[in-house]
């Protein structure tokens, strides 16, 4: 008998949490974390501790109560007791945190399987960021590439290669007694690297699966009618930057690595330099093997903005020792300020505070870059008012700029009419009964139910 059984990702964007069981093999797809994980309980500094293991989110039914999956040190207080983890393998599809972010929690010795990028990615992460990378320990981690055929018991599981909005994604095709599973993981046809999905839709169209479990952001409720491409948001930056007559700020990650090269392009474009922070050379630098990016400490395009800490005089002394080693491309507030037609600067929300040292002139702008959801969404209406008062109060034009790392509904119609699978079993999305409109051999996940497959 084969089956599955979803612990989260059902009728949600994100936290899918797959349990695939096949003879005596079991298992997971992904041990992610929900976007909305805990907002019914904790606010700001209420919040649980790593000391409080996963009592806290047992108290409130957050975490399912699955035996033999979590570790000895996060069950101590709870009244589950410790038994022997009976997993083979959890299988993670990408860096994103609604796909790994629950791995802390459970037993070091169940192996983890995930993509070498995504691996570095998270290693590299974690150093920059320890409370918000934070994946585990683990004492058996096994990276994989395309090409690899992974052997779990007899279960043969095939990672390919998809486009997605951090490098690295793939989809698995998992060969049970019964036939094919596929899973999508998360997945686009309208990136630049639409031939990496084109390639896992052949693969798995090949292997004739009996199940298809299909990621399903944009089904419904889409607010991107025009699927805006990553070239779209390379051509309003360029127009963006065109225009602005004096400092060109963005907020955007790089660990959108096709993003970043967007702005970057532009920046060369325009005859800006890019000015990134600490952090993110420090992320570029060390991952530059694996991605197409520039080199940090050589490319004549990039600057390193150094904060202005206690000295008071960018003494070495006064930054972490691997920040030191971008010392030779820094720029400071005071070049900045000189020289704000010639720059396109990466800036967060929780670094603004740097526009006061910098001082934008007139004609400077500030393009918002990442997911429309902190745009529209409710939840965010704070952090955005504080926002829009920063830009009023410099005067910057705010101006927007994105596409996503999700395949639009017709996209998805399309690989899943090309793919053929016998069922249909839509997850990471907020409307999966909207697949039966286009769709005929639809079935639904059920959350913590069992389904035959
Ligand atoms: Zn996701
Ligand atoms: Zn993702």
């Amino acid at each position: 008998m084969t089956t599955l059984r979803f612990y989260g990702g059902v009728g949600e964007i994100g936290g899918n949490k797959i349990l695939l069981k096949d003879k005596n093999a079991k298992i997971y797809l992904d041990f992610g974390q929900s976007f909305s994980f805990g907002e019914d309980f904790f606010y700001e500094w209420l919040a649980p501790r790593t000391a409080n293991g996963l009592e806290v989110y047992f108290e409130f039914d957050l975490v399912p109560k699955i035996e033999g999956i979590y570790s000895k040190e996060m069950l101590r207080f709870t009244n589950m007791k410790y038994k022997k983890p009976n997993i083979d393998g959890i299988f993670i599809s990408h860096a994103h945190s609604d796909h790994w972010g629950h791995l802390p929690f459970v037993d070091e010795s169940i192996p983890l399987y995930i993509g070498e990028f995504a691996y570095n990615m998270l290693e590299v992460s974690k150093k920059l960021y320890p409370q918000f990378f934070n994946y585990g320990k683990h004492e058996k981690i096994k990276t994989f590439k395309t090409g690899d055929v992974i052997k779990v018991k007899h279960l043969t599981i095939e990672p390919v290669h998809v486009d997605h909005s951090i490098p690295g994604a793939y989809g698995f095709i998992i060969h049970t007694s019964k036939g094919a599973v596929v899973y999508t993981g998360d997945l686009r046809l309208h990136g630049p690297k639409a031939g990496m999905t084109k390639d896992f839709i052949n693969k798995a169209k090949k292997a004739k699966p009996i199940a298809l479990i299909t990621e399903g952001t944009r089904m419904g409720n889409d607010n991107m009618p025009k699927n805006a491409t990553e070239k779209d948001v390379m051509e309003k930056f360029d127009e963006y930057m065109k225009k602005a007559k004096g400092l060109v700020v963005a907020n955007l990650t790089a660990r959108n690595i096709d993003r970043f090269m967007s702005f970057y392009k532009a920046a060369v474009n325009n005859k800006r330099k890019v000015v990134i922070d600490t952090r993110t050379a420090y992320l570029l630098d060390n991952l530059k093997q694996y991605i197409n990016c520039p080199d940090v400490k050589n490319d004549p395009n990039i600057k390193v903005y150094f904060r202005l800490k206690k000295s008071r005089d960018f003494d070495e002394k006064d930054y972490f020792v691997w920040e030191r080693d971008y010392m030779g491309k820094m720029i400071t507030f005071k070049e900045m300020s000189k020289n704000q037609n010639k720059l396109a600067m990466m800036l967060s929300f929780y670094s603004l505070m740097e526009l006061i040292y910098i001082k934008p002139v007139n004609g400077s702008i500030f393009i918002y870059s990442l997911s429309e959801h902190f745009l529209e969404g409710e939840d965010n209406e704070e952090q955005r008012t504080v926002l829009m008062n920063w830009l009023k109060h410099f005067d910057m034009k705010m101006l927007k700029a994105h596409a996503s790392g999700h395949a639009n509904i017709n996209d998805l119609n399309y690989i899943i009419k090309e793919i053929k699978p016998k069922k249909i079993i839509p997850v990471h999305t907020q409307h999966p009964e909207l697949f039966k409109k286009y769709h005929k051999n639809v079935v639904m996940p059920k959350y913590d139910k069992v389904l035959r497959i």
